[in-house]
């Protein structure tokens, strides 16, 4: 027979947008719109809805950047309309493929409560499911101007990511606010059609693909386009048969959850988070009223205490929903963080905050890590997520590699220290599912695992800025729950796909080491100030438990518990994957760096007092060690030593020797016990170089590796100079830029220090210090939590080739058997590694970047950094440098010394965090790792009188007893493990 599959195609794709769709609300009444506009800061709903209004008429532009208006509508419902459902239907000049990144609102009541959002996907409030006729609608409407920054021009810099800067021009008219009568059987006819021919556009050519189109062509004859509510029951009876066939028993399982990844700051501020997630929550909350089987799974634990701090109406359904099971808490975390950047004891306390949270305020704990979006994985993850109690992990970022395809999608993830965690990518590649038949067919074909495993995880809404699952979405999943040619979809909590996934696998694949996401690698750079603030709070927070603890367990003070958690939730929030990667607008990280200052300052008051109260009222001169908890006279302040040498300069003590030239350059590093020099004969280190850095996107998150291509070395000199704090050495970068290094060197130590400040007026450059080291190094090792990476420097690989820019904590180190070179730093993530000859290995740091999106200011201004350049390092040494150049000790006064209260013996056995734990009983949690990747003994020493000691999980639940002599507990710990201690009070 004849036959033309796209005729059928382009009529049923027409019929759908052009008269179906609009047919689901075609009776309408109209209302009475009022309004007033706020064009700065939003305000309660109670003063909202005390607001004087004034009349308006549909048609009217609203809304500066960021502005709030809010309207009220009263209406009438038509008598003829009894007995039908009646909903209000507006749009607010939505553009229906921006949910979440344009104008935005939230229904209430006269009394208050909010009802439900509006969004581009969502124009609709319900009235009445079955109206007498009659009823008076009165409903109030808080309405967000948000403007879009992200999609019409993608990645042009914009003055509107700051409601200082945003421009007061109205950015959205309203098109339609009415009362219509909802078309129950149009509605589900639109969804019929469209889940079919999805369906049919996946299909091969065969009997299935050809009997839907026939259907479908079937029901379009039946539909009256004039009469369509009439006829659309008509129409519907004749795919009755193609959406009855039911699926074959080899179907691919998709574990449906509802769900809207909300950013906790973007292209938005934390405060229009707080109101992104009252709206998706309370439709959310709506959907699960309206469609039993639907479940809806949120993740972050600060994202319900905004909704109980300041929409309780709201959380209270939530909570109702999560006693019920169907609104499911999601990743034990306080916010989606990044995982490359934050400390160890920093992702410690995610998993703590959020868990505890969970479980005080639902009486759960989340049972997996719930991570889609995040930009790369710690390797040390696995570890701290199964010491922390949880059994699964969950992303899906990686499928965002530029140039390699991830082998798995469930898998083992294997750690820097053999721990494993269950894993699963969806194959779906979104964590923004519609379940669209695209997505479904993807997910089915792409599984990996297919041999062995039958389902995979869809996460079903609108996400990043939230929206969440529609009622449209919901109908897909029905019609797909058995539905012949497609995957089988269902709603289901996560921990039941991993339980069946874990069954299923009985030998699953192993990734070993990082997920390193072949992409956004200059989230490591950007936006300095909020990469410098996390590095300083964590180590003052940590600093700020060992002072307050050593003080508590003393009787000189009380332990700050409500500080340390108000300001420890404080850095959690900054580490979200939007904000310590430096990749959000520029009012949110005005607010971070603003937020770091008052943490520090505060975090500061608690170390001096809990000093004040150890050391005493006095005048004595002291030595605060915050890394050991001893406080000791105060030595005299060590001269710094530099000598001009016939145009060169020489830093030297008893144990090296460096020599810098007149343009400011390291020519030589001498150990002098070893003879070794750290620089190659030739070779300069402490160069600046300068690189265009305008990537094809994304660009505070990107850097593509054609950034090499172009660089500046910049040798100039303005002067040098000795001074007493060291070799000062000026330069310019530019005709607008300038920088300032001091390089100084302590008596006995092997570190030359550079502090330096630059004044950064850049635009689209990447600025590096590159270390050219005689070190013939197969693999540079770089700090992350608890631990190191060991990365090859060769690029045999595509894998290894992709890795052109990395991340570290406080230290890199370059080493060959019998010499190593180490770079430590106090506020950087990333740097690169190449070869400059087989013999000979160079290390850059990355110090500043200036990407003009989405902030178009970033990192201008005065920039300052500290690092130092190690000579004759070890993994134990560089350990040891970087943590010293993190927390230098302090100078005191008082009348006494102290003695510390933790101490540990055993080579590369480190303590993490001494504090006092968090269930406020006056217990002493001590956690210790090994740092060098080796097993150890040692042992742990507590000077204070303590009953029983336990080992417990990062989250502090009890594991087991563990015997202690006189408060002295031996070790024993595998290469990276750590052990968490609680010392009982007697
Ligand atoms: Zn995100």
């Amino acid at each position: 027979m004849h036959d033309d599959v796209h005729l059928t195609e382009g009529r049923v794709s027409r019929v759908l947008k052009e008269r179906l769709w609009p047919a689901v609300h075609t009776t309408a009444a109209p209302v009475s719109v009022e309004w007033h506009e706020l064009p700065g800061e939003p305000i309660a709903p109670a003063e909202g809805l005390a607001l004087a209004y004034e009349k308006v008429e549909v048609g009217t532009d609203w809304g500066p950047a960021w502005g709030t208006t809010w309207f009220r509508i009263t209406g009438t419902v038509p008598a003829e309309w009894a007995g039908k459902r009646v909903e209000l239907v507006c749009d607010l000049g939505f553009d229906v493929n921006m949910p979440g990144f344009q104008c935005e609102g939230l229904v209430y009541t006269p009394a208050g409560d909010p009802i439900k959002s509006l969004n581009p996907r969502n124009q609709w409030v319900l009235v009445a499911s079955e109206a007498t006729g009659g009823e008076e609608v009165e409903l109030f409407l808080e309405a967000a101007a948000n403007p879009v920054l992200l999609d019409y021009h993608p990645f042009l810099p914009t003055q509107e990511g700051d409601i200082r800067t945003s421009s007061p021009k109205k950015l959205y008219t309203t098109r339609r606010i009415e009362l219509a009568v909802f078309e129950k059987e149009v509605f589900e006819l639109c969804l019929d059609l469209e889940t079919l021919h999805e369906l049919q556009v996946e299909l091969p050519e065969g009997p299935r693909k050809f009997r839907i189109l026939q259907a479908i062509d079937d029901a379009l004859d039946r539909v009256d386009l004039q009469r369509i509510a009439e006829t659309a029951a008509s129409a519907r009876s004749a795919l009755t048969g193609v959406l009855e066939a039911t699926s074959h028993d080899s179907a691919h399982q998709i574990a449906a959850i509802g769900h809207a990844h909300i950013d906790s700051a973007w292209l938005w501020p934390v405060r229009e988070t707080i109101r992104k997630v009252a709206r998706t929550t309370s439709s959310m909350t709506e959907l699960l009223g309206e469609d039993p089987d639907f479940r809806y799974g949120m993740s972050s634990a600060q994202q319900y205490a905004w909704l109980k701090e300041h929409r309780p109406e709201v959380y209270a359904k939530v909570k109702a929903a999560v006693a019920d099971g169907r609104f499911i808490p999601l990743g034990g975390m306080w916010v989606e963080s990044d995982t490359t950047m934050p400390s160890g004891e920093s992702l410690v306390r995610q998993f703590l905050y959020g868990q505890r949270f969970f479980e005080s305020e639902f009486g759960i704990r989340c049972r997996g890590v719930w991570l889609p979006d995040s930009f790369g994985y710690s390797p040390a993850l696995p570890q701290l997520m199964k010491r922390a109690g949880f059994e699964w992990f969950f992303t899906q970022k990686i499928s965002w590699n530029q140039v390699n395809k991830f082998p798995h999608h469930t898998f083992e993830w294997e750690g820097i220290d053999g721990s494993r965690i269950l894993s699963h990518f969806p194959p779906m590649d979104t964590y923004n599912s519609r379940l669209s038949g695209e997505e479904v067919a993807k997910a089915s074909r792409q599984f990996r695992e297919n041999r062995l495993a039958t389902g995979s995880i869809a996460p079903v809404g609108w996400g990043d800025g939230g929206g969440g699952t529609t009622r449209e979405m919901a109908g897909k999943a029905r019609r797909l729950a058995d539905l012949e040619g497609s995957a089988q979809v269902s709603w289901r909590h996560p921990d039941d796909f991993f339980a069946e996934a874990r069954e299923e696998l009985a030998e699953p694949p192993v990734w070993v080491g990082e997920l390193y996401l072949e992409l956004h690698r200059a989230t490591l750079t950007s936006q300095h100030l909020t990469k410098q603030g996390n590095r300083r709070c964590e180590h003052l927070l940590v600093e700020a438990e060992l002072w307050s603890a050593t003080a508590a367990l003393r009787g000189l003070a009380d332990y700050p518990y409500d500080e340390l958690d108000a300001l420890w939730q404080q850095i959690l929030l900054q580490q979200f994957h939007d904000i310590l990667p430096g990749t959000s607008i520029a009012w949110v990280h005005r607010e971070a760096a603003a937020q770091y200052a008052r943490v520090a300052e505060a975090a500061t008051a608690l170390i001096d007092r809990a000093l004040a109260a150890l050391a005493g009222e006095g005048t004595v001169a002291l030595r605060a060690d915050g890394r050991s908890g001893a406080v000791t006279a105060a030595a005299p302040a060590a001269a710094v030593s530099v000598v001009e040498q016939g145009g060169t300069y020489v830093l030297g003590n008893d144990l090296v020797r460096v020599t810098v030239s007149a343009e400011g350059l390291i020519t030589s590093a001498l150990d002098l016990a070893t003879g070794r020099d750290a620089i190659p004969a030739g070779a300069e280190a402490n160069l600046l170089q300068l690189h265009q850095d305008f990537p094809n996107m994304w660009d505070a998150w990107d850097v593509d590796r054609f950034y090499r291509n172009r660089v500046t070395d910049l040798r100039e000199v303005t002067s040098i100079s000795v001074t007493p704090d060291g070799l000062v050495i000026e330069r310019p970068i530019s005709a607008d830029s300038s920088t300032t290094q001091v390089l100084s060197l302590a008596p006995g130590s092997r570190v030359l220090d550079i502090s330096q400040s630059t004044d950064w007026h850049e635009t689209e450059k990447f600025l590096k210090v590159a270390f050219p080291l005689d070190v013939k190094a197969e693999q540079t090792l770089a700090e992350t939590q608890f631990g190191y990476h060991r990365r090859p420097t060769h690029t045999n690989t595509s894998w290894e080739a992709a890795k052109f820019e990395t991340s570290m904590h406080r230290w890199v180190l370059a080493s060959e058997p019998g010499f190593g070179v180490a770079l430590v730093n106090d506020s950087t993530y990333g740097f690169d590694v190449t070869r400059p000859s087989a013999m000979t290995t160079e290390v850059r740091l990355s110090l500043l970047r200036a990407p003009r999106f989405p902030d178009p200011e970033t990192d201008q201004g005065l920039q300052t950094h500290r690092y130092g350049l190690v000579i004759g390092a070890s993994v134990a040494s560089a350990t040891e440098a970087g943590s010293a150049l993190n927390t230098p000790p302090r100078s005191v006064t008082g009348t006494r010394a102290v003695e510390p209260l933790v101490t540990v013996s055993g080579e590369g056995l480190v303590v993490s965090s001494v504090k006092l734990a968090a269930d406020r009983s006056g217990d002493l949690v001590v956690r210790v790792y090994e740092s060098t990747g080796a097993r150890t003994q040692g042992e742990l020493r507590v000077a204070e009188s303590f009953g029983r000691v336990d080992e417990i999980s990062l989250v502090e639940d009890p594991i087991a007893e563990v015997s202690a002599d006189g408060g002295v507990v031996a070790l024993s710990l595998g290469a990276f493990e750590v052990r968490t201690l609680r010392f009982h009070r007697n």
